[in-house]
This record gives structure tokens, sequence and C-alpha cells, in this order.
């Protein structure tokens, strides 16, 4: 039952295959058995789990079952739920229990899906690899030895080991594609403002955005037409009704112009990766896509940027964590000060401290306009990069991370090699664009992923694509080797 996609599980339950207790349980029992190899989830919600999966199971048979009824699904621990422990992967928060759900959760609760529990993730989202996680790193199914990727590598890794068949994530510079890459699963981060960020913690608010991690195009789908909303709790959210992103998948991709950044295949590129991802191209021809050769001039700048933007406004809204209201408090303070400065000391780890400091400094008076304000100059120039390329191509494709996943502690040392894990990723978010990553093969044994960069609410026609791609191939439906 574990390897069901979302959309046989639907129909699984709809024919009375099996019921959602029935599979409810099977994969809270394989998450008992196998997450000790991966250490992919933070809290698992066995009872809470059980009760709604009785609850969609009583709706299936009355006939009055929602959209995802019974499906299991898990959640970043960066969404809140309510009174469900939420982590965001820190010390700081981890007897934060909070008194209301995130509008994603609510609207796959709305749905009818069940949730198992909080899958693990990067301190406050910030990495690549999953190891600065309070709870410690997630190990990647294809190779425990190695990293499943980041922020959202619980999320991935979960999928990728089978304990779930889909999870949610969010990408604040990659953190949903590059773990899929990383774990050979499907990984969508919408248009900035298409999914709510209320009840999601905030790490950098321009950037930030939910979206879902799965093993097909096609589920892919069927959770973002749940997971997008309009909002009225979140300003930034866009104004749109959901709406059915399955409709067009099936459309043929004849005539589709793909924009190949020339920049996305330089120095830096693994040269089997490189290799996969050309293959891809070529697939994509066969399907009757025309490639064209496109630049992105100030691709070079978008990580440099984000390293400014991002800490910037994690410097701002992390300083809501004072040891007073919620989260981590330390013990015996001396006076307010002490309170507030072992808090927040104590109750941080070291990069959310790297990331503080940075942001800090960038936003000092003094600073501020030679590094915020160029780099809020450099972001709008890599936007009108992509809104030049939109002009002559109606997607773009190239590879979403440079490398296949890595072994565990060997960028540690060095945050900037850890940083240029989003070369390709980041822009994306810079600009406010939907991305996605999805299996395309193997380099030294282990997953690639093929990016696929969409125009402004167009998640429709990347999706399209994706899903015709893995009509054509079958590198999605390859599986990790069972942990022993
Ligand atoms: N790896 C990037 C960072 O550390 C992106 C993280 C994310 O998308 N949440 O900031």
């Amino acid at each position: 039952m574990h390897q069901l996609t979302i959309a046989e599980i639907i129909r699984g339950l709809r024919d009375r295959q099996f019921s959602s207790v029935e599979i409810t349980s099977h994969l809270l029992e394989r998450i008992q058995q196998l997450d000790g190899h991966y250490n992919s989830f933070i809290t698992v919600t066995g009872e809470q789990a059980l009760a709604q999966a009785a609850a969609a199971d009583a709706r299936l048979a009355a006939g009055d079952a929602p959209a995802l009824c019974g499906v299991p699904i898990a959640h970043k621990d960066i969404f809140c739920t309510n009174g469900v422990r939420t982590s965001c992967g820190s010390k700081m928060l981890d007897n934060f229990v909070p008194p209301y759900d995130a509008t994603v959760v609510d609207n796959f609760q709305q749905a009818g899906a069940v949730s198992l529990g909080k899958t693990n993730m990067d301190e406050f989202a910030m990495g690549s690899s999953n190891e600065s996680s309070f709870y410690g790193a997630v190990k990647n199914p294809w190779d425990l030895a190695r990293i499943p990727g980041g922020s959202s590598g619980g999320s991935a890794a979960a999928v990728a080991a089978q304990l779930v068949p889909g999870t949610t994530a969010t990408d604040t510079g990659g953190s949903i594609r590059q773990p899929a890459a990383m774990t050979g699963t499907t990984g969508l981060k919408p248009t900035y403002g298409r999914v709510s960020r209320w009840g999601m913690i905030a790490f950098a608010s321009s950037l930030d955005q939910g979206g879902p991690i799965a093993r097909t195009a096609e589920d892919a789908a069927l959770m973002l037409s749940v997971m997008a909303s309009s909002d009225s709790k979140d300003s930034t959210c866009l104004d749109r009704p959901q709406q059915d992103y399955t409709a067009s998948l099936n459309d043929s991709i004849a005539g589709l112009k793909i924009g190949v950044p020339r920049e996305y295949f330089g120095e830096g590129l693994d040269g089997e990766v490189g290799a996969r991802v050309q293959e891809a191209l070529k697939q994509y021809e066969a399907l009757g896509a025309e490639l064209v050769e496109i630049s992105l001039p100030h691709s070079k700048l978008a990580v440099p940027a984000y390293y400014v933007i991002a800490p910037a406004e994690a410097s701002a809204n992390l300083s809501r964590f004072d040891g007073v209201r919620y989260g981590y408090r330390c013990e015996n303070p001396a006076d307010l000060r002490d309170l507030y400065m072992r808090s927040r000391g104590e109750g941080f780890g070291e990069e959310v401290k790297r990331r503080i400091l940075v942001g800090t400094y960038a936003l000092s008076a003094g600073y501020y306009d030679a590094y915020y304000n160029k780099a809020q100059q450099i972001r709008r120039l890599i936007k009108q990069d992509f809104v030049d390329a939109f002009q002559k191509v109606d997607v773009i494709m190239g590879p979403t991370a440079p490398n296949p996943a890595f072994k565990l502690g060997e960028k540690n040392a060095d945050p900037v090699a850890m940083y240029l894990e989003d070369i390709y990723t980041i822009a994306t978010n810079l600009a406010g664009l939907p991305g996605m990553s999805l299996p395309c093969g193997f380099a030294h044994g282990l997953p690639v992923g093929l990016q696929i960069i969409g125009n402004y609410l167009d998640e429709t026609r990347m999706l399209n694509a994706a899903h015709q791609f893995q009509q054509a191939t079958n590198w999605h439906q390859q599986t990790a080797p069972a942990a022993e």
C-alpha cells in the first residue's frame, strides 16, 4: 500500500479496495519501523491520524467525500498545528504548541486529508542539507551516509522512503526543489502569493512560499489544488480562487517553447548531472517541444543578493523570539537584558545566529544603502531577466542543483559551499516565479533533478510539462533501496 501515489489512493479509497484507517495504520507502522534510519519525522501524531482516518472513512461511506478524503499526508514542522507541537526544527520552539492551524493545514483538513505528523527540517528553514535541525540530521533514503537536501529534508525523505505519499514543504531559496532533486521526488514551489503564509513560521517573508513534495507531478497538482487559496489573513496572498491544477496535465506539449539558460550549464555543474539534464531536454524534443537557448545575464548575482535579503528579513522576523512571550526561556535570568540575551543565545543554533548577525549588519544605519538597497536593486534586475526570457519561451529548464546528494558533514565547515547548493533555485524566489523539480535520472548512483521554471501564475503549464515527461519516462518510479 505504501507504494501507491495519491491519485491511486484516492481511487482505491473510493472503490473500497482499502479504507483510510487501513492505509493510515500501515504507514504509521512503517514510520515506527523505519524512521529510525531516516529521522524524517519530528512528531508523529498516530492517535489523531487514526481518528481523522475513521472520520474520513465515514464520509467516504456516506458519499460525502471531499478531494483528498482519507489520504495520508504530513506537514513540514514549520506549519502551525493546533494542539500539536510546532518546533521549526529549533530548540527555541521545542515547547511551542500553537493554539491555531496554519491556513495550509486547515485547507488540507477541509479536504479530508489525514495528517500523520510533522516532518524534520533545517532550523527555521535555514540550510540546504537538513543538518541544522535541533532534532538531528535527516538521512537520504538512497544512501544513509548522505544528506537529503534541505531545508525540507524531512518532507522529501519521508516521501522517498515511502512513509507517506505527499508532504507539505516551504521554499525560500530552493528548500522544496533541492531536497526533491536529491531524493528522487517531485517538488513544486508556487508563484509567490499563491499559497497562504498565515501560520507558516516566517524566515524571509518576501521569499517564503509553501508547496507540495510528492512522487509525481499529478500528485503535486492534486495537493496544490487544495493547498493554494486566497486568504484574508495573509495580505500578500493573492486573491485567486482555488482551482484544479490537474485539468490540463494530459494536454500535448507539442510546440512548447523551452528556454535553456546558458548560465545554468557552466562551471560548478557536475558533469554527470549536466548530462542527465541534457538527456531530459532531448526527451522533451522527442515529445514535440522546441529548445531555445536563452540568457539570464544576472544569474551569478542571485546568491549574493539572496544572502543579504534573506538574512535581513530573518533578523527582523526572528526578533519576536525573546524568551518572554513563547518558546525557550533561559533558567534564572538575572535581569531583562540577561533574559533576552541568554534565551536567544541558548535557543538558537549556529546557522540561525549567523543569519541574524549578517542581517542585522546589512540593515544597520550606514550599511543599509550599501548592502540591503543594492541587493534589492539586483533583485529587480534578476526579475527583469526572467520577464524578458518569458517573452520568448513558455517555460525554462535546467538543473535543480549543481550536484547530487553529498555526504553528511561534507559542507558543514564551509557555509559558502553550502549556500552555493541553491545557485539554480534562488533566482526564482527573488523573482517570485513558480518552479518545480522532478527526477530525470541518476548521477554517481544518486537521483538528479530537472528544474522547470514557469511564468507568473502559470503552474498549470509547468505541471503539464512535468506530467508529460513522467508519462514518457520512469525515473519518478524508481525507489530508494530498503533501509536495513
Ligand atoms: N538553502 C537556502 C538557505 O539556507 C534556502 C532555504 C530555504 O529555501 N528555506 O537559506
